[in-house]
């Protein structure tokens, strides 16, 4: 039986005790001092390990899941630390996005298509459920669907890139609409959302164009339709209304013609 750290380090490495091993000579003197039973010390000792891998995977989850920006569902509608506040959003009620936070977003496949005009806070709301989802103990992935599209084909090894987005239990596809996607687009996009979907896998995507437009962005309306019908099989869609966050408080006319454009009809030099 040793107190020494040097004999106790080796023991608690070679057991992957990280955290024990940096914090138990420090904890056994405070054990010390203020008479711990050794029941409570090794309590202690392992909650603190415990709280460590969970926080150490978290960070590496998050890592993982390559977000744009780090949003979450208390910041949406309020700048920290103000209670959730959705004021901005009238359109969204919080429970309408409850169902997408607990566990049951990958225990019951809850897909979802959040559409909506730019600066509605899509994006936003995707990163947020799958932050939920990491500190619920899942990986998550957000990738954009030009990125994976791109990345899909021209992946040299298919099958290990397809992994990438079949393998997290969460996976946000944003912007799906942009056009541009050229051929085989629809098909890529497919064997994603049909890998996921008989894996029992949910997907956030985002969109600006309504469902019946997707067949026109993918270049495939059977395709189109097939993977709407999947992810909403369990899924939902939800409609994202109003003004963008972005321009908030400023009055931005997006039906009026460019200066340049006017002035270009006028005849005169920008
Ligand atoms: P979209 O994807 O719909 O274009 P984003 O989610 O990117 O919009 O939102 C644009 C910016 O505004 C982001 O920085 C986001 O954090 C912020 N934002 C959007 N809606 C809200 C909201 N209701 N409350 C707080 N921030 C918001
Ligand atoms: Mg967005």
């Amino acid at each position: 039986m040793s107190d020494d750290p040097s004999v106790l380090e080796p023991l608690f490495k070679r057991l992957g005790l990280n955290a024990s091993a940096q914090v138990f000579a420090e904890m056994a003197v405070q054990a010390e001092k203020e008479s711990w039973s050794y029941g409570a010390f090794l309590e202690r000792l392992l909650s603190e390990e415990v709280a460590r891998r969970a926080e150490s995977r978290i960070a590496l989850l998050m890592a993982r899941a390559k977000f744009p920006f780090q949003a979450t569902i208390e910041t949406f509608g309020g700048v920290v630390p103000t209670p959730l506040d959705f004021s901005f959003r009238t359109d969204l009620k919080r429970n309408m996005l409850g169902r997408f936070l607990g566990p049951e977003l990958v225990s019951a496949n809850r897909s979802l298509i959040l559409e909506g005009p730019p600066g509605t806070g899509k994006t936003h709301l995707c990163i947020a459920i799958a932050y939920k989802a990491i500190q619920n103990g899942f990986a998550a992935r957000f990738t954009t669907a030009a990125a994976l599209i791109n990345d899909l084909r021209g992946a040299s090894d298919f099958e290990s890139a397809l992994k990438v987005y079949t393998d997290p239990p969460v996976l946000v596809i944003d912007e799906v609409g942009y056009l541009g996607y050229g051929p085989g687009a629809a098909d890529v996009l497919f064997q994603i959302v049909n890998g996921r979907y008989l894996k029992g896998k949910p997907i956030l995507f985002t969109t600006n164009k309504p469902l019946r437009q997707w067949g026109r962005v993918l270049h495939d309306e059977d395709l189109a339709r097939a993977l709407i019908d999947r992810t909403l099989h369990h899924g939902e869609h939800l409609k994202l209304s109003g003004a963008s966050y972005r321009l908030k408080g400023r009055k931005v006319d997006l039906d009026a013609p460019l200066a340049t454009e006017e002035a270009g009809k006028n005849g005169q030099n920008a």
